[in-house]
């Protein structure tokens, strides 16, 4: 057997963005022994590719805004789907995270009397989100890693070893988790370079690892975006929730095709950018859905009166819910209103001073600049949807992170029920630092109070030692796959067929295209050795997406409504019995052998909300969502 470097910590994070960041820097504010994973260098995670900004109620912008709101737009965004109990505590504890961010180092923006600045996002009634220019998530990112550094100075003082509690281990992939009985007990990986391999032994692993886009075409996230939390949660026997909801960006570049999907951040049109069709029309007037109706002005001088004053007029329609812009989008296109490209128009040269616009938006217009050669100062840029976040992950407890698996807990992009069916732009960030920290907290106080650790046996070794190299010994009856045409296969099967629309057939096609790209998955081949070999590591990334992309098409078949990032053509209205159901993901126990099992979808019942939060509602407005039978608690029913 291949030697195998060994390590022990008490608490191992996997995924170095944001959530997984916060979560370190509080497991060692608790006195515990960290190891932070990433298969990515320390610092490129896809929290530093955030832009617009941190939703936070801090109301620095309009002092009307509270958590309460924060709250209330959050499960509107999500039509009602949200695990109440973490919308909640993000909306309470989001301001006290950004303000913790600057007792950390950050400088966000200022408003001209000196306090963080907010600025207006799709579905938040006030301007909420903390932003750098159009960089928030470098400076996120850079303040967070400062203050690991600074823990490592304080550890340096009391140990001599920078290392004594944190040690980051970066261009490291996880590829299993390993379990004593049923608790973690480890993680198996590699590093990237060497190719040689790598066990954590740990108690409490908090996954941290980001999203599932690389599964689609046309995707603003990058290549580390392979469902690899997902589905090492999954494999461990923990349940996803939620995974038909996917977000799919409206504002993605479209042209050149060498940058399709690459994001156009919602700071454009929070900063005045309109979305125009070729015939020069404001389309979004005509696509707000009956949901919504009376919260979006419905003329365009009312939606520039709100951008200068947001008390005195509703908000523009062009920041309606990001599944609502993107499916309006989808419609226009349709209709033959679209771009030479296939996209529509998003302009703001027509609507800020070319200073301002350079001030705002440096990295879009640096972005333009570069890789379509359009100035966004003086030209329209052309945008449509892309695949860009998912709502659906790993079934947590709210308070503490904890998955069902003991010794598992998840936080950000890769955990699911904060965001319902479709997140807020800006509620990313603010889940991090919330989660991040609470799933921190989470796995401090489990490892705390286990009366003794979990071992890793040297089976537990072999094992995930022989599914790692299983890409360089292929069954001998078979043709060879290559991973990068299964890959190209899969990414063009999400897209045609499990994509921003919907249909039956398509899904079931979908699912049947997916069967057989894992039984070609059994023959994956690749070449060459271990070190730094690109090819093995897709191979080992294609069976986390395989897995994920079958939990997304299987649930999406399933559900027989339209809510949020899911859009079922042949079912196109939200049905109230749904908005209760959770469709709940396990790998199928009859399979669990197989390098990728099947899985099972089942509905769960949500919990119901607590009667105090459901009173933050107005009736009318919950009957667009609920049925009868839920409501008669609600004040207005009781009176
Ligand atoms: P990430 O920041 O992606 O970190 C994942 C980490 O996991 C990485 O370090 C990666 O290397 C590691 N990893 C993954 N798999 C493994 C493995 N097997 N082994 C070891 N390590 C692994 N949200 C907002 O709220 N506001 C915005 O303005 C905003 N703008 C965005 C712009 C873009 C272009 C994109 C793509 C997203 C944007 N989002 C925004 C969404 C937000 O950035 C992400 O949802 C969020 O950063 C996810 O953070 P995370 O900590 O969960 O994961």
């Amino acid at each position: 057997m291949p030697e195998v470097e060994r390590h022990k910590y008490d608490v191992v994070v996997i995924g170095a963005g944001g959530a997984g960041l916060r979560a370190v820097i509080e497991a060692r504010e608790h006195g515990l022994s960290v190891a932070v994973v990433c298969k990515s260098l320390f610092g490129k995670a896809h929290t530093v590719m955030a832009e617009g900004g941190c939703a936070a109620s801090m109301g620095n912008a309009n002092e009307k805004d509270n958590w309460q709101t924060h709250f209330r737009d959050t499960m509107r965004g999500g039509k009602f789907l949200n695990n109440w109990r973490m919308a909640e505590l993000h909306a309470q504890e989001a301001p006290d995270r950004v303000w913790e961010l600057e007792t950390y180092g950050a400088l966000f923006d200022r408003t001209p009397d000196g306090r963080i600045s907010q600025r207006n996002f799709g579905g938040h009634t006030y301007p909420r989100l903390a932003h750098v220019g159009d960089r928030t998530g470098l400076e996120l990112i850079r303040t967070m890693q400062q203050k690991i550094v600074s823990l490592q100075q304080e550890d340096f003082a009391a140990t001599g070893d920078y290392e004594a509690r944190i040690k980051v281990f970066a261009e490291c992939t996880v590829s299993d988790l390993i379990k004593d009985g049923d608790r973690i007990s480890g993680a198996f990986g590699y590093w990237r370079e060497s190719g040689n391999f790598i066990l954590f032994e740990t108690p409490a692993v908090v996954l941290a690892t980001g999203g599932i886009g690389k599964s689609y075409k046309v995707t603003s996230n990058s290549w580390e975006y392979t469902g690899d939390g997902h589905a090492l949660a999954l494999r461990a026997g923990a349940t996803l929730i939620n995974m038909e909801f996917l977000q799919f960006h409206p504002t993605g570049m479209v042209w050149p095709p060498s940058v399709k999907g690459i994001l156009v951040t919602e700071g454009v049109r929070g900063d005045g950018g309109v979305l125009k069709n070729t015939e020069g029309k404001r389309f979004m007037f005509d696509y707000i859905p009956a949901v919504f109706k009376g919260q979006y002005a419905e003329t365009e001088e009312e939606a520039d009166q709100w951008l200068r004053d947001n008390d005195s007029a509703r908000r523009t329609p062009d920041l309606l819910p990001r599944d609502e812009v993107a499916r309006a989008i989808n419609e226009e296109v349709k209709a033959g209103r679209g771009t030479p490209h296939g996209g529509v128009y998003l302009d703001i040269a027509s609507r800020l001073p070319r200073e301002e616009i350079l001030k705002r938006l440096p990295s879009m217009h640096h972005q333009f600049k570069e890789l379509a050669d359009v100035d966004i100062t003086s030209e329209p840029m052309e945008v449509g949807p892309t695949c860009h976040y998912v709502m659906g992950g790993i079934e947590v407890d709210p308070d503490t992170g904890a998955a069902v698996v003991p010794g598992l807990f998840a936080a950000g992009e890769c955990s699911g029920g904060m965001h319902g069916s479709n997140r807020l732009g800006g509620n990313s960030l603010s889940d991090l630092l919330v989660f991040g920290r609470r799933a921190g907290l989470g796995a401090s106080s489990y490892v705390e109070q286990l009366a003794e650790r979990p071992r890793v046996t040297e089976d537990d070794i072999a094992e995930a030692t022989k599914t790692a190299l299983a890409p360089f010994d292929p069954p001998a009856e078979g043709a060879a796959e290559n991973p990068y045409t299964l890959h190209s296969d899969m990414q063009q099967t999400m897209n045609d067929l499990v994509g921003i629309i919907r249909k039956e057939h398509e899904l079931a096609e979908a699912i049947e295209k997916l069967g057989v790209l894992r039984e070609r998955y059994d023959h994956v081949t690749v070449e060459g050795k271990r070190p730094f070999n690109p090819g093995w590591h897709l191979a080992l990334d294609l069976r986390n997406m395989l897995l994920v992309s079958e939990c997304v098409a299987q649930a999406a078949l399933i559900r027989t409504e339209s809510r949020g990032g899911h859009t079922r053509d042949d079912h196109p209205k939200m049905d109230a019995d749904w908005r209760n159901k959770l469709l709940v993901c396990r790998v199928d126990p009859e399979d669990d052998a197989q390098t990728v099992p099947g899985v099972t979808v089942t509905p769960a019942d949500q919990l119901p909300m607590r009667d105090e939060l459901l009173a933050l509602f107005e009736l009318s407005e919950l009957e667009k969502y609920y049925t009868a039978a839920e409501l008669v608690k609600h004040p207005a029913q009781v009176a």
